[in-house]
C-alpha cells in the first residue's frame, strides 16, 4: 500500500528521542519534509545528525509549552517548506505518581503540558494545515481511557486529550482530520531512564524489560517499539488513512480489557 506521503511535509513535535525520532525517521523515508523540535540542543543536534536527510530536515529548539516556540518553528517551517501537511503531537513524558504524592503545582504542570502541547502546535500549524492535506496526529496514551492510580495526573490529563482531540476532529472538519493513537507501553527513551534507574543494578536490560511485560499483562507479552509507534502514527497521518478523523488507535499489544 501506498502511503501517499511523497513529497508531504510533516512537523513531529518531541522528534529528537524516542518515538518522535522514530517517526521522524520513517516520514522522511515515505518522501516528506519534515521538521522536529525539542527543548534540549544537544539532543535535538544529536537527532539532526542520527536522520542524516540534509535539507529535507528541520531541527529546532522549541518548549511546546510556549506559544511563540512554536509560532516561530512554524515560521521557519514556511520560511523553509512553504506547507505543512501533517502534524504530529508527540512532545512530551508522563508522570507517576499517586493522588498522595501530587501537589497542586504537579496538578497544573501536568495539564498545562498535555494540553498545550496539543493547543498551541495545532493553533500554530493550523493556516497551513488547512491550506494542505491538513491532518494532526496525537500522541496519546491508553491511560486516557483506562486510569492508573500510580500515574493519577497523567491518566487525568490523558482523559481531556482524547476530549480535544474528539473536539478539533469536528471542529477542523472536511479540511484536517485529527485522530489519536492510544499507547500502552513502549521501549523508549523514559523506559530507558527507568530501566538505568532500576532497584537492582544486576538486572540485564532483556530480563527487565520482559519482568514489566509480565508484570503489566501484555498479551502480546513484550513492550512496543518506537518502530511499531511510529507506523501507526504515519498511517493515521497520511492520505491512505483519508476517511479516517476523529478515531483512536490503540497501539498496546493488547494491553486494553474494554471493549
Ligand atoms: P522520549 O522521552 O524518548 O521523547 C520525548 C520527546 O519529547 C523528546 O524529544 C523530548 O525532548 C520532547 N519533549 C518533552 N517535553 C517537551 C516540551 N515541553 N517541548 C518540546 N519537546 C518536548 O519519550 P517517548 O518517545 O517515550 O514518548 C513520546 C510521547 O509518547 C510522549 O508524549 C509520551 O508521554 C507518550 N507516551 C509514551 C509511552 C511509552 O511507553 N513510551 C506510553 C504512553 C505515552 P526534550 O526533552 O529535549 O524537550
Amino acid at each position: 500500500m501506498d502511503l501517499g506521503l511523497d513529497g508531504r511535509v510533516a512537523v513531529v513535535t518531541g522528534g529528537s528521542s524516542g518515538i518522535g525520532l522514530a517517526t521522524a525517521r520513517l516520514l522522511l523515508a515515505e518522501g516528506c519534509r519534515v521538521a522536529i523540535c525539542g527543548r534540549d540542543p544537544d539532543r535535538l543536534a544529536g537527532a539532526e545528525a542520527a536522520l542524516g536527510a540534509g535539507d529535507h530536515l528541520l531541527a529546532q529548539t522549541g518548549d511546546v509549552r510556549r506559544p511563540e516556540a512554536m509560532q516561530a518553528l512554524a515560521a521557519a517551517v514556511e520560511a523553509r517548506f512553504g506547507r505543512c501537511d501533517l502534524l504530529v503531537n508527540n512532545a512530551g513524558q508522563g508522570r507517576v505518581s499517586t493522588f498522595a504524592e501530587t501537589n497542586d503545582e504537579d496538578w497544573r504542570a501536568e495539564f498545562e503540558l498535555k494540553l498545550f502541547s496539543q493547543i498551541h502546535p495545532v493553533r500554530a500549524f493550523l493556516p497551513m494545515l488547512r491550506a494542505g492535506m491538513g491532518a494532526v496526529v496525537v500522541v496519546n496514551a491508553l491511560l486516557a481511557l483506562q486510569p492508573e492510580p500510580h500515574m493519577v495526573c497523567t491518566s487525568a490529563a490523558r482523559a481531556s486529550v482524547q476530549s480535544l482531540a474528539k473536539s478539533l476532529s469536528v471542529e477542523l472538519a472536511p479540511k484536517v482530520r485529527v485522530n489519536a493513537i492510544l499507547l500502552g507501553l513502549v521501549e523508549s527513551g523514559q523506559w530507558q531512564r527507568r530501566f538505568e534507574a532500576r532497584a537492582d543494578p544486576g538486572q540485564t536490560r532483556a530480563d527487565w524489560f520482559a519482568a514489566l511485560a509480565a508484570r503489566k499483562g501484555i498479551p502480546l507479552g513484550r513492550l512496543g517499539t518506537q518502530e511499531e509507534a511510529a507506523r501507526a502514527i504515519a498511517f493515521l497521518g497520511a492520505p491512505a488513512a483519508s476517511y479516517i478523523t476523529g478515531a483512536a488507535l490503540e497501539v498496546s499489544g493488547g494491553l486494553s480489557r474494554h471493549i
